[in-house]
């Protein structure tokens, strides 16, 4: 099984020369099953370039979303795939029904130029999350986390490694309060990669407060105490240029070398690949 990174960038797409490094687009991972299914974890503007690398075959893509806010799913419309009827499309929507509809109401005639039910793949919701990846030998579980929403994190283990991904979450939030700092470092315990929100400097963090992001060196005290192999800082603020985050990347590596814990850490660009 492979991850690849298609977007990594938080609340908006942000083109342009100064975020030709690490990207522009907005939150989408793929990770391979097989030949024929793949795996979606989010489905932002990073998507575009999915769907356009796939092949014009039989294909199933399973959708599991964080949440429907319109940075983590608006890639959907423009997904080549869905035109093809040798695709499946079965959106992972157990955490919460809902998401199935608001998913595909994107496609209304309207905001796009046809609707979802002119689709030509076929689409499912699908409320056996468990089960359902289960085949591939996936054990997936999931948390709600701090964010306007819901908001869900998950832990997705393999035989032979544990991914964990939590976006859009505050780790010290006052309000949209649903896990505590100690119960995500339990869920995020042992993971081999932890890839998680970190849209924020310390510097900013006072004036966003309540807005259901993490402070860098918050989620790198979560990595060090969750014991975790391996952290890959994403869903990163729409201003903030490459140079920023070359910084911010050898910032992240002092603080957690300071701190004495033995994880690796970098800062997740478009394109990045993994194998899991
Ligand atoms: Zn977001
Ligand atoms: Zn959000």
């Amino acid at each position: 099984m492979n991850i690849h990174f298609w977007g990594v960038r938080g609340s908006i797409a942000s083109p342009g020369s100064s975020t030709t490094k690490y990207g522009g687009n907005t939150m989408c991972i793929s990770i391979s099953l097989d030949n024929e299914n793949t795996l979606v974890l989010d489905a932002g503007t990073g998507l575009y370039r999915l769907g356009q690398q796939a092949r014009n075959d039989s294909h199933t893509y399973y959708f599991l979303l964080s949440h429907v806010h319109w940075d983590h799913i608006n890639g959907f419309p423009m997904f080549r795939p869905h035109m093809n009827s040798d695709v499946s499309i079965q959106i992972l929507s157990e955490m919460n029904p809902e998401w199935t509809e608001l998913f595909l109401s994107q496609l209304d005639g309207v905001h796009f130029p046809i609707t979802h039910e002119e689709m030509c793949a076929s689409v499912q919701a699908n409320l056996d999350v468990k089960g359902t990846l289960g085949r591939f030998g996936l054990d997936v579980s999931w948390i709600k986390l701090n964010h306007r929403g819901p908001c869900f994190g998950y832990r997705i283990a393999t035989d032979s490694a544990d991914l964990i991904y939590i976006t859009d979450h505050e780790i010290d939030a006052l309000q949209n309060v649903n896990t505590s700092f100690e119960e995500l470092a339990s869920f995020c315990s042992g993971a081999d990669i932890l890839i998680h929100d970190a849209q924020y400097t310390d510097d900013e963090m006072p004036s966003r407060v309540g807005w259901g992001h993490s402070s860098i060196s918050r989620v790198c005290d979560l990595a060090a105490e969750a014991g975790v192999g391996r952290l890959l800082l994403c869903h990163h603020d729409p201003l903030r240029s490459d140079d920023a985050l070359d910084r911010i990347a050898l910032d992240a590596k002092s603080y957690l070398e300071a701190s004495g814990a033995e994880c690796r850490c970098d800062v997740a660009f478009e394109g990045m690949e993994l194998p899991l």
